[in-house]
């Protein structure tokens, strides 16, 4: 047994390698190994093939302990040897698809027999020498084969394993995720017959848990696993990440102080080096914020293994600069490791370091894509709205906020990153129109007596469940078809501007319903009506016949008649297959992955099968024309606080988090929101601009944007968008994957496959460097982006050839 004491006595004294530094005691966390699960489990396993022991390690083996059919099926050039105790290995290695495209492998706890939690008492005193483990355990590379290029996200719980893998999912990388509890866990088979399992294994926060006072936190991997994951990566080439770790020697680096920063403090991060993740297009220099996030500032101890690729600025706590990221090179085992805690479900610097570790740790290549979409809009067109202050004031858009905004679409694209092309969509409603032609006598009279008016009932219960067949009308029963003329429409200025073909098809076109009647307790009639008339008002005008229109789609009024069977029949009938939701609302999102569109469904909605699209909503208020207003509604509504600069560095935080975590939903706005001929000039960075709300909000997403990262910001139109989204969709149930091709140590070319090698939509692959020949598919390079393939897969496997081959 070895006690306690005895491991701070060992790092004092530097008999073994510890966190802490010889000549200081261990304090949290005490020590870099990890504990072993039983002296029993580290002796039966042993070095086979061309896998050696490090000059340090204790042994450790490509042979997992989960599975025998491991050992059954290995033919290859490693051979394996399973734990001599089979009993011992978990009955249970459940294997599950959590989605379509990911293949998640986890371990119930309770089934682990032999991975009961090690504490101090259990450790072995032979497992003295084990403590350290081996940062160079040695195995021979293989010169020729294949690696699956699915990547091993290790981490305590499936709220860590998302965070991990979060980044990948958005790409569409697939992935596997081993959740390690307390209690350790087995390792799934890392290679097979056919070559390596994984591409890349990420590891958060070394799975470490605190086993108490004496023991502190330990790493819930035992150290012959950690051995038989570092000797994978010799073999195969295979690069691990970590993150959230302390500096030590297992990172070539040391600790600076003691860890930042207390709340209230903040310490800036930005890259120092990223020459070897270029396809990540991230900019160097640019301070990003770590509120939030804990981190150790470090400073490289062994500068021959290790190279920092991001830094901490010097504050109040670390009087210099110090590193806050590195890559390491350990007898050729690569490594990339940040001393810093993420959280991509809160941290817009946690999604941005992500796509960092993600280049590195693919070299690139992989299946997915990556892509910022950036389309906001804008609904309400035509209609006037009540204002939240001043209160008891309306507004409706000219003809000059329009031209306004038109104008602003070339600067602000002149402000975008090469490749970027950024459009405003507007959602339509036509009675807004006919409502504002009849306003004179003349109108009144050429727009036979007015557009459609009646009395709104109160606003139901927000997720609110029509019974079939119930309501009652709201419109009057004539007309019943649309029955306006172009003598009453163009007596709308405003009209007169969106009809103007150059003015047209500078924006995107969808309808937002005729009347924007409330649709959760409307009438078939009515809703039937409300789709029709519109189409045929848009038609009349011309706006469906824009460059950008969606004629599948609409976005509903407030978002209403998502579970109202009655309206989603009558949209159906009308063509209408799609829309935006409301992410603020989770009954309208999809649960399972939040890269995928919901569906209605007859149960919840009375309906099945309308497409659903997240949108997000933003803190510029629909009945809001001007910055106190907004900034007055935030504080009144939504617990806001400080100005109109504070509101928008809040949108700023949140918006970068929903872009480089490649959230593809729209942004919510309306028609006041675009007031700006003849309002008081915005200050943006420093630079004043006769800026309505929704540009200032525009204007501050892209400086961010385009300081972080070259990638281009793209807008679809929401039919584009909506095909995306089931695009992603369905090709996630394909099941797809990736292969590396290895020869001579090199990574020569890919083969990608799927469930039968057959998926009804194109599967995008991106190449770091160009293949021999794009076999005739689909090809995407937009401005720095890396080459993207959308490859048709129609019953075999398909192969690329690198024109470079990539180094391994
Ligand atoms: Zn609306």
């Amino acid at each position: 047994m070895v006690n306690p004491w005895l491991l701070s006595w060992g790092c004092y004294f530097g008999f073994i390698t510890c966190r802490t530094p010889p000549g200081v005691w261990t304090s949290k966390p005490t020590a870099i190994s990890t504990t072993s699960t039983s002296s029993a489990f580290a002796s039966s396993t042993a070095v086979l093939g061309t896998a050696a022991p490090g000059p340090t390690s204790v042994v450790h083996s490509f042979g997992t302990t989960t599975t025998t059919t491991t050992t059954a099926t290995t033919s290859s050039s490693l051979s394996f040897d399973s734990l001599s105790s089979t009993a011992s290995v978990p009955s249970a290695f459940v294997t599950s698809l959590d989605s379509d495209s990911t293949l998640v492998v986890s371990v119930s706890p309770s089934s682990v027999s032999t991975s009961t939690p090690s504490t101090p008492s259990t450790m072995s005193l032979s497992l003295s020498t084990s403590v350290v483990p081996s940062v160079v355990p040695s195995a021979a590379p293989i010169s020729a084969g294949s690696i699956a290029a699915d990547i091993l996200v290790i981490a305590r719980d499936t709220a860590s394993a998302k965070v991990a893998s979060s980044g990948l999912n958005a790409i569409g990388i697939p992935f596997t995720t081993l959740v390690v509890p307390q209690s350790g866990t087995s390792l799934p088979a890392l290679n097979g017959t056919s070559g390596g399992n994984f591409g890349g294994i990420v590891v958060a926060g070394e799975v470490s848990y605190n086993y108490g006072n004496a023991s502190g936190y330990q790493s819930a991997l035992t150290t012959d696993q950690w051995n038989q994951l570092y000797a994978y990566q010799l073999a195969y080439g295979v690069r691990m990440v970590q993150y959230d770790v302390y500096p030590g020697p297992n990172f070539g680096a040391s600790a600076v102080g003691s860890g930042c920063c207390a709340t209230g403090v903040e310490q800036l991060l930005s890259f120092s080096d990223v020459s070897d993740f270029p396809t990540a297009g991230l900019r160097t220099g640019a301070g990003i914020s770590t509120t939030g996030l804990w981190h150790y500032p470090a400073s490289i101890s062994n500068s021959s293994t290790t190279k920092e690729i991001a830094r901490f600025a010097a504050n109040s706590v670390t009087a210099s600069d110090t590193t806050a990221a590195v890559i390491n090179n350990f007898a050729g085992r690569e490594q990339m490791a940040f001393f810093l805690s993420f959280d991509t479900s809160w941290s817009a610097t946690s999604t941005l370091l992500q796509h960092a570790w993600i280049s590195w740790l693919t070299r690139g290549l992989y299946a997915g894509y990556r892509r910022v979409n950036l389309n906001t809009q804008i609904d309400d067109m035509f209609l006037e709205t009540d204002i939240y202050k001043p209160n008891g004031t309306t507004f409706r858009i000219t003809p000059n906020d329009l031209q306004g905004i038109a104008d602003w679409l070339v600067e602000i694209n002149g402000k975008m990153n090469a490749g970027s092309n950024y459009f405003v969509e507007v959602g339509h409603n036509g009675n807004g129109n006919i409502e504002n032609s009849s306003s004179t006598d003349e109108g009144y009279s050429a727009c036979n007596g007015g557009g459609i008016e009646y009395n709104s009932p109160a606003d139901t219960a927000l997720e609110f469940k029509k019974p079939l067949g119930t309501g009652t009308n709201l419109w009057p029963d004539s007309p019943t078809t649309y029955n306006w003329t172009a003598a009453c429409t163009q007596l709308d200025p405003l009209l007169l501007w969106w009809t103007n073909a150059s003015n047209l098809d500078r924006f995107g076109h969808i309808s937002h319903t005729f009347t924007h009647e409330e649709q959760d307790n409307a009438t078939y009639s009515d809703v039937n009506k409300e789709i029709s008339f519109n189409q045929a008002w848009l038609k009349q005008v011309g706006i469906s016949a824009a460059k950008y229109f969606t004629s599948n789609g609409i976005i509903p009024p407030a978002i209403t008649g998502l579970h109202n069977g009655d309206a989603l029949q009558a949209w159906w009938d009308n063509g209408i297959r799609n829309c935006v939701g409301d992410n603020t609302r989770p009954v309208l999102l999809n649960q399972q992955n939040d890269m995928w569109p919901y569906f209605t469904n007859v149960a919840s909605d009375g309906f099945d099968g309308m497409q659903v699209n997240p949108r997000f909503a933003t803190r510029i208020y629909y009945n809001c024309d001007t910055p106190d207003c907004t900034v007055q509604e935030w504080i009144d509504t939504s617990a806001g606080s400080g100005d109109f600069d504070t509101l928008l560095a809040t949108e700023k935080g949140e918006v970068m988090r929903h872009l480089f975590g490649l959230h593809h939903d729209p942004y919510m706005f309306h028609q006041a929101n675009l007031r700006n001929a003849d309002t008081t000039p915005i200050t943006i960075n420093g630079v004043s601009g006769q800026y309505s709300i929704m540009q200032a909000w525009v204007e501050t997403q892209v400086q961010e944007f385009v300081r972080l990262v070259d990638w281009p910001l793209i807008t679809i139109n929401h039919q584009t968008m909506s095909d995306s989204f089931l695009a992603r969709y369905t090709r996630d149930a394909c099941n797809y994957s990736l292969r590396h091709t290895i020869s001579n140590n090199q990574i020569t070319g890919v083969t990608l496959s799927a469930n039968s090698n057959t998926c009804s939509t194109p599967v995008p692959v991106t190449f770091p460097v160009a293949p021999t020949s794009t076999q005739g598919f689909t090809t995407e390079q937009i401005g720095s982006d890396p080459l993207t393939v959308w490859v048709q897969l129609s019953g075999s496997p398909v192969s690329f050839t690198l024109s470079t081959p990539i180094a391994l």
